[in-house]
């Protein structure tokens, strides 16, 4: 009896464990998703460039963070052309090969349909801008067997953490580089601070 009941606890845990994962996973990327990257962001930011106090902390010897928002190019194209299932195959192989490019400790997310965002901790925005670069190319290098005529690209914009500022505002920046990306005609990293003159 009792050997029974430990198997039903066994296999409860298990259950649990993966609803947890489920919870924090997009299902179709296997990335993280949009709130836990939200939840995870603020608590960096509020550490790292100071809380009310103004006081600035470090978090696991970092005193910097950077974040990338990437976006395909003419992804609707895509899935006019060869079908939606190309289009989330696509979609898959591209969060691969952002999350493979980064290191463990970085965070990579699906914020919306095909943009994909990720959290840099440690890098300023010149690491940053590097490391887009190196997703850029690789992206622009796929190929897929399925649609060998494919020939895919992604946009990024790239943002910092400065004292005080909040995760909107951080965000906001990152998107307003990726628009900047996109209008000077894709397939290219933009950095807020760089588009400013900083
Ligand atoms: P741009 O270069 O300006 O980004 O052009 P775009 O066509 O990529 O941009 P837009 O935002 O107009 O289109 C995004 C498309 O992504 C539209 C939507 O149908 C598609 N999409 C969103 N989520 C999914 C998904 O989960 N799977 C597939 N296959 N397509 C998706
Ligand atoms: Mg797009
Ligand atoms: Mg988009």
């Amino acid at each position: 009896m009792d050997q029974d009941k430990d198997k039903r606890i066994a296999e409860l845990e298990i259950q649990v464990h993966e609803l947890e994962r489920d919870l924090i996973h997009d299902s179709l990327t296997k990335l993280k998703t949009r709130a836990f990257f939200e939840e995870e962001l603020g608590i960096y930011l509020t550490t790292l460039t100071g809380n009310e106090q103004g006081k600035r902390k470090e978090w696991f010897g970092f005193r910097n963070i950077s974040i990338v928002f990437f976006d395909i190019d003419h992804f609707k194209g895509i899935n006019d052309t060869y079908g939606h299932d190309i289009g989330d195959m696509v979609l898959r192989k591209v969060s691969k090969t952002i999350q493979t490019t980064l290191r463990t400790g970085d965070t990579v997310a699906r914020w919306g349909g095909e943009e994909v965002i990720v959290s840099l901790l440690g890098a300023n925005e010149q690491d940053a801008v590097i490391k887009a670069e190196e997703i850029r190319v690789k992206v622009e290098g796929l190929i897929f067997s399925e649609v060998p005529n494919l020939h895919l690209t992604i946009s990024a914009g790239v943002a910092s953490s400065e004292k005080g500022l909040i995760l909107s505002e951080l965000v906001k920046r990152a998107d307003q580089a990726l628009y900047t990306a996109k209008h000077d005609g894709r397939n290219k990293v933009v950095a807020y601070g760089n588009k400013n003159g900083r």
